[in-house]
């Protein structure tokens, strides 16, 4: 049994109330770590040492190739126990262990990515007139709070972790309650990295006792942000007293728009890929299948065919093809939203109920879900349900399909699947989502600019803005010589 702590100002701790959460593998409800438990009170503790540590300089000061050093060591650090953090993350979270393999090469390619960016040259450079320079330069915003969700708890965590450490600031992380465990063993790399003391605390706790106070904290330049838009809206609403800088990577409904033009198996392999990956609790999941009127009823009868046979099962187990969700508390979400759509009068074409018997036992598991019949104003079509439920909507041409894509109030994501790439391409442009793809889903290039329109987020994480998100920029005005100014004559 792990007995997990917190790290402040470069020390394992308990929290002050000495206070535990027991941590649970969501696929058969083992006790998997004992976690300290933070309050408000740990949380000061570690924003105060955050703030001193970064007034001091040890770390903002640092030239840039010795930050970028330290990145390095942590993404050889985190190739080196590879296997093991996929693992763990797994038996926390539930995922597939090759899934869970993927998460871990890409955290280590997000450290190796922002070391090698703030190599790059930087700013910019006018010159104004005779012997007058403007330069722009970029500075750490200061002590940032770092605050993600139980979907990809490493990965979630490295997306803000290396950027918020290459751009030159301090901060403390709070991983989700459900799943800290790979959040303590990133914290065991970066000591081991030697990363100064205080420049990276990691606190433990709920939302709305750590959390808050991580956006509320005076003490606190930035918050960075991931998880559901409601938690998001209320943490712009705190961050807007104090003008605190805010990045909020929310939810989405995503839609995945199929022409007619497709080969039918292999759009339907690709939806079912698009919602079922991760059991659905992906922000960027298609939730929304879009189908051309023309195949809809030959589509949907080989992607109901296709959901029943999915493999659910323990992420360790080689023949599982989708795990459990979460937590017990997730689970009786998704079922309350199984519900909502069969009163709203939707047809429950496939799955619906929560798996028990053999093998599932005191596990999370909720069949492969799939609701036809839909009309646009219900709740199952509007609302994230971050589990395995898929709606679909059918549409008669390119036009409506556009219109029933962008009628949420997300807009993180969505897809089309189109063979005629002027088509495509005309259409993607048109869907109003930050992250989109043609032909393909679920890419996630570090390089690129990753966050949503309209409610699914302010800002955007990952490439280099990701890099200016947990920057402040500075012009520093010079004229190589005082002159007098000549404007008050006496
Ligand atoms: P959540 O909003 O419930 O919690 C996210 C984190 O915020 C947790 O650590 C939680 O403890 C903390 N929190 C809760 N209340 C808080 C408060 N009042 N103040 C400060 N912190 C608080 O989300 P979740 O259920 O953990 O994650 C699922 C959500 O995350 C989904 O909506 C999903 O779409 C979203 N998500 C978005 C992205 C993205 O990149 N856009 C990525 C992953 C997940």
């Amino acid at each position: 049994m792990m007995e997990l702590k917190m790290y402040i100002d470069g020390k394992w701790c308990n929290s002050v109330s000495e206070e535990k959460r027991e941590v649970k593998n969501p696929a058969n409800g083992e006790r998997l770590a004992i976690v300290a438990e933070g309050s408000t009170e740990d949380a000061k503790c570690a924003i105060s040492v955050a703030r001193r540590t970064f007034n001091s300089g040890i770390w903002s000061q640092l030239p840039f190739k010795t930050r970028a050093k330290y990145l390095h060591k942590i993404a050889d650090l985190l190739e080196e126990e590879a296997d093991d953090l996929a693992m763990l993350e797994t038996l926390n979270n539930g995922k597939m262990l090759l899934a869970a393999k993927t998460d871990v090469q890409n955290a280590i390619e997000c450290f190796r990515y922002y070391a090698s960016l703030i190599t790059q040259p930087e700013g910019e450079l006018y010159n104004v007139g005779d012997s007058v320079q403007t330069i722009v330069t970029r500075e750490p915003i200061g002590v940032c709070s770092l605050i993600v969700p139980w979907n990809f708890p490493l990965l979630m965590a490295s997306w803000q972790i290396a950027p918020a450490l290459a751009a030159g600031n301090t901060f403390i992380l709070k991983p989700s309650e459900v799943t800290p465990i790979t959040a303590v063993k990133l914290f065991e790399i970066i000591e081991k990295a030697g990363v100064p003391a205080g420049v990276a605390n990691l606190v433990m706790g709920a939302g709305n006792s750590v959390g808050s106070e991580m956006v509320e904290s005076k003490l606190v330049d930035k918050v960075a942000f991931i998880g559901g838009t409601k938690t998001g809206q209320n943490i712009m609403r705190v961050a807007a007293e104090q003008t605190k800088k805010i990045t909020l990577e929310l939810g989405g409904k995503s839609p995945n728009i199929v022409f007619a033009d497709n080969d039918i198996e292999i759009a339907v392999d690709n939806a079912l890929f698009n919602l079922f990956f991760n059991s659905g609790q992906v922000c960027t999941a298609a939730s929304r299948l879009l189908i051309e009127e023309s195949i809809h009823d030959q589509f949907v009868e080989r992607l109901i065919e296709r959901a029943r046979k999915i493999v659910v099962g323990q992420g360790n187990n080689p023949k599982s093809e989708m795990g459990p969700l979460v937590s017990e508390e997730h689970m009786q979400k998704v079922l309350n939203y199984i519900e909502i759509g069969k009163k709203e009068g939707a047809t429950l074409a496939c799955g619906g109920n929560r798996i028990v018997g053999n093998g599932y036992e005191d596990g999370f598991f909720v069949e492969p879900t799939i609701f036809t019949n839909t009309r646009p104003d219900m709740r199952i079509v509007q609302e994230e349900i971050f589990g395995p439920v898929l709606v679909i909507q059918k549409f008669k041409d390119e036009e409506e399909a556009i219109n029933l894509a962008n009628d949420t109030v997300f807009g993180l994501a969505g897809s089309v699947f189109c063979q005629d790439m002027e088509k495509a391409m005309r259409v993607v442009r048109q869907i109003q989502a930050g992250i989109t793809w043609v032909n393909c889903y679920h890419v996630a290039t570090i390089q690129a600019p990753w966050g949503g329109y309209k409610q699914s987020g302010v800002g955007r994480g990952l490439g280099m803005f990701g890099l200016d998100e947990f920057s402040e920029k500075k012009q520093i005005n010079i004229s190589y010589k005082a002159k007098p100014v000549g404007w008050f004559s006496n």
